[in-house]
């Protein structure tokens, strides 16, 4: 049966045409084959608009296999955390050749992220969720931001979460997520690989059945989920790359908002703020206020995670000045635009006390005030104001040239001070 052909219109948010679009693919394409929906997704429904992702892990002979029956020269992205068993390394030049894939790409972490986030690579023990975040989700969100979808090899039968996975799935941020192995059993995996002689994973007749990185997978015993060997022993299911999916056919995700804009770009941020109720001993990447860090201050320098700290108008900044290196991030609340008192504690901080991490500004960031902050040592902003992301993104914010005040020791133009400039008008 030749596969049915099925636009559906662009549209900046999703709404209900559009997810009602993506469950008439679902109906359309129950009962069809993993590579048929492979063929729509790639033919039809996202032309040049979508990725591959692959783990190369235990199943993804199956789904690569396919993307070799459909097309292998399209890209598959496989996420190269760092933290990979050396045998799947060697299993992704495995599947290349034997598939004859010729666009396979490597996504590898930011290494400013890994810097400031996991400098000792021990982040997977004390913080997984951070680390899936900077390892996996923020690879691939570069990558998809550009592209309506992308193609997973997720199934049906390996969780209870995904038990009802459809083959299309519209996400919050307008994209579309197709799943063609969502209805494989695990007798269908086995079937297929053996049906095209696949090659296995090294290490899947040694018991693992899901293979991720190797800190976080381990050996799944007889009868257990395939997936119990992921994260063994913790709350966690997913890598966050899939957190949208919660069981509803199409459901919409809550997209992370990219609020922070740092070198040039707005990112996902991955700090929140301190909420009441929160443990001062556990608590991580979390922007905690000055004042309650004070109060439970050595709590706060026993706890073993990121941290990072809240300066809000009147806060004495000079009061951190030892617990300063403590802090991966400092957020400079401006609260409002006639409120300049945030310059000051910038300047103090960065001139003064040294700090040498994040600085950033959160509040009432308007695109007049960034030019100011930037002097005062501010490297990032919180910013929901549109024209201000739009003029951060298309970099149109104004310099400031002249000024009575200069910052630091480098920032002083020849002929902008005023006792040069009255220099000048005497001569
Ligand atoms: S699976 Fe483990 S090691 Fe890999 S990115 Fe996630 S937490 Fe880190």
């Amino acid at each position: 049966m030749a596969a049915a052909s099925f636009q559906i219109a662009s549209a900046p948010k999703p709404d209900k045409l559009r997810a009602l679009g993506i469950m008439a693919l679902n109906g359309m394409f129950d009962e069809m084959d993993g590579v048929s929906v492979l063929r729509q997704a790639v033919t039809e429904l996202l032309v040049d608009d979508v990725a591959i992702v692959s783990s190369f892990g235990a199943d993804s002979s199956v789904l690569l296999h396919m993307v070799s029956q459909v097309d292998p020269s399209l890209p598959v992205y496989f996420l190269e955390t760092g933290k990979h068993f050396p045998e799947t390394l060697a299993y992704v030049e495995t599947l290349k050749q034997h598939l004859g894939l010729t666009n396979v790409i490597a996504l590898t972490p930011d290494a400013k992220d890994i810097v400031r986030f996991d400098p000792a690579g021990d982040l997977w023990e004390t913080d997984p969720d951070s680390c899936c975040h900077i390892r996996k989700t923020e690879p691939l969100d570069a990558v998809v931001t550009n592209l309506g979808g992308w193609v997973t090899g997720r199934k049906r039968y390996q969780t209870k979460e995904r038990g009802v996975l459809p083959h299309f799935e519209l996400t919050s941020d307008d994209r579309i997520k197709v799943n063609p192995l969502a209805y494989f059993s695990d007798a269908d995996v086995t079937a297929y690989k053996l049906k095209y002689g696949l090659p296995e994973h090294p290490l899947y007749n040694m018991g693992y059945k899901s293979i991720g990185c190797a800190p976080c997978t381990s050996v799944v015993a007889e009868g257990e989920d395939p997936r119990a060997g992921r994260w063994r022993g913790l709350n966690k299911k997913e890598c966050g790359i899939h957190f949208d999916f919660n069981g509803a056919i199409a459901k919409p995700m809550a997209a992370q908002e990219l609020n922070l804009f740092k070198d040039g770009a707005f990112i996902a941020d991955p700090f929140r703020t301190w909420a009441e109720g929160d443990d001062a001993g556990s608590v991580r990447y979390t922007h905690v206020p000055l004042k309650v860090f004070l109060e439970q201050r050595e709590a706060f320098l026993a706890n073993p995670h990121p941290l990072g700290l809240l300066v809000s108008p009147g806060d004495n900044v000079e009061l951190v000045e030892k617990d300063l290196g403590r802090f991966a991030s400092v957020a400079i609340n401006f609260p409002g635009f006639t409120d300049g008192r945030g310059y000051s504690s910038a300047r103090l901080l960065v001139e003064r006390y040294g700090y040498k991490g994040e600085l950033r500004a959160v509040g009432d960031v308007l695109q007049d005030q960034v030019p100011l902050m930037r002097r005062c040592g501010i490297t990032a902003f919180v910013v929901k104001h549109e024209p201000t992301r739009k003029a951060l993104i298309e970099g149109k914010l104004a310099t400031v040239d002249i000024f009575y005040q200069p910052v630091g020791t480098t920032e002083i133009p020849v002929g902008t001070r005023p006792f040069l400039r009255r220099a000048v008008e005497t001569v």
